[in-house]
């Protein structure tokens, strides 16, 4: 579904994204994992077209990712993102921040739109807080409004920037047992982020980065009972 080939970014000397490839299949969960600064957000804001990159190619679904326009709105609402700081419209209120890109980028009318939205609510547990506006939501659950908003775009594949890294602890759990229902559920996701348990759990596939560059990529049991690279092995004994 998602295809990288040989994939280059550089902040002036910087080279943040070195020779990167990698293949998501449909229906895949792909946990990326590394230190600070290797290159995951940069990864996954160049699958959404966040950024743009120097070198390589980046396609979904076959098809090589827009410049701009309607084909880039319609890229973005294909590829859900979800981000470590939720990124909702404060001004909205929850409901409205499900609703309205249904209704500007899919062309849906309004009140369709909202019997997604009301419905995609309930599936994360906040029906009830769909009048309220973001500020009055605890962090677990607008982090769970941005995964519905995500999903009502009726997404190819979501990635995750640290979707938990944000919360307070008591939080992280309940976001992450949406995601992985939705794993469960057949969504193809790919997840930066530093939760092993869920990597364990929900991870077809681990890749380990480290600057900028892909080191090693297995199944979750591999992975973490016998990682083949002294960096990531290093990297492990460091969190777990
Ligand atoms: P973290 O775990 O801390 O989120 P990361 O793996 O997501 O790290 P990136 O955010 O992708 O890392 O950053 C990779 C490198 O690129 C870092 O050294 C970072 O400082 C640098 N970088 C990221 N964005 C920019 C930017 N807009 N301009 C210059 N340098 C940047
Ligand atoms: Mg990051």
């Amino acid at each position: 579904l998602i295809v990288l080939d040989q994939v280059n970014k550089r902040y002036g000397d910087l080279h943040v994204l070195r020779n990167v490839s990698l293949r998501v299949r449909r229906g895949e969960v792909v946990v990326i994992i590394g230190p600070s600064g290797a290159g995951k957000s940069t990864l996954c804001r160049a699958i959404n077209r966040l950024e743009t990159i120097d070198s390589g190619t980046i396609t979904v679904d076959g098809t090589p990712l827009p410049e701009e326009g309607r084909a880039l709105a319609r890229l973005r609402a294909e590829v859900g993102m979800v981000f470590q700081s939720f990124n909702l419209f404060a001004h909205k209120t929850v409901l409205d921040n499900v609703v309205l890109g249904q209704v500007h980028v899919l062309g849906k009318p309004r009140a369709a739109a909202e019997a997604t939205a009301r419905a995609l609510l309930e599936r994360v547990g906040i029906g009830a807080q769909a009048a309220k506006f973001p500020a009055q939501l605890s962090g677990g659950q607008q982090q769970r409004v941005a995964i519905a908003r995500a999903l009502a775009m009726e997404p190819k594949v979501i990635l995750f920037d640290e979707p938990t890294s944000a919360l307070d602890p008591e939080m992280v759990n309940e976001v992450l047992d949406v995601m992985t229902s939705l794993a469960r559920e057949g969504m193809t996701m790919v997840v930066v982020t530093h939760e092993m348990g869920f990597a364990r759990r929900a991870a077809d596939r681990v890749v380990f980065m480290a600057d900028g560059e892909i080191v090693e990529q297995a199944g979750p049991e591999t992975f973490f009972g016998s990682p083949s690279s002294q960096r990531a092995q290093s990297f492990l004994d460091k969190i777990l």
